[in-house]
């Protein structure tokens, strides 16, 4: 099985991804924890990835291409996989495409979530990151906080916010959303893979509605 988050920032890519994980048994991949990780632990990848995500900007298709071949070659991933922040461009797509063709695989599903542009940049500005990079769960300060505020319901460590998460940067990443990520859509809608569905408080439809839905789909497919 393979799964592909499509998204704005902070839609509910990495939620929905963490239940359809444990629900079909494969890792969730997110492209931007495995440039965290590396920024944390001061790589030569992590040094220049983060020239760029402070920024709120992409990090270059063939640093991010060649990252993620990596990773596919890893054990862990021969049964299936979901990816999660990759692609984020019609390139990279073309990429993962030939990547996955070298072994005879293709998408099963692009989840493309549509979120209201309004609640997008309150999402990204209010969403709230555990420190214990063991742990990494999200809660957000208006619609999932902690019990006790700056503190992870889960492991008890400190809870932060992305520096862009911040809004100038936010700001630029929902740009860049439009102009480099957007055309990916169109672009899975050719290949028949794109199951598009909405993620909205307004409509009363998160994770887990979104995520059942994913599933019964996938189920009857
Ligand atoms: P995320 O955690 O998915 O929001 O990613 C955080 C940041 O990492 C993004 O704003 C980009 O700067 C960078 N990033 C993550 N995935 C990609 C990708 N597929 N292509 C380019 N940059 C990426």
């Amino acid at each position: 099985m393979i799964i592909i988050m499509l998204g704005a920032p902070a839609s509910g890519k990495g939620s929905v991804a963490e239940i359809l994980s444990k629900e079909f048994n494969i890792p969730a991949i997110s492209s931007g924890d495995i440039f965290r990780k590396n920024i944390s632990e001061g790589t030569e990848l992590g040094k220049k990835a983060n020239e760029y995500i402070t920024k709120g900007c992409l990090v270059p298709d063939d640093i991010t291409v060649n990252m993620i071949a990596g990773r596919l070659t890893e054990k862990d991933v021969e049964s299936g996989l979901i990816l999660d922040g990759f692609p984020r461009t019609v390139k990279q797509a073309e990429e993962l495409d030939k990547m996955l063709a070298k072994d005879n695989k293709k998408i099963d599903i692009v989840v493309n979530l549509e979120t209201p542009e309004e609640e997008i940049l309150e999402r990204i500005t209010t969403r709230r990151i555990c420190k214990n990079s063991d742990c990494k769960a999200v809660f957000n300060t208006l619609l999932h906080p902690s019990k006790v505020e700056g503190i992870c319901d889960k492991c008890g460590s400190e809870l932060y916010q992305r520096d862009d998460d911040k809004l100038e940067s936010a700001k630029n990443r929902l740009a860049v959303y439009h102009k480099e990520t957007a055309p990916v859509a169109d672009y899975y809608k050719n290949t028949g893979a794109l199951y598009s569905t909405v993620l909205s408080k307004t409509v009363n439809r998160m994770k887990d509605e979104v995520a059942k839905d994913v599933i019964e789909y996938l189920r009857n497919k």
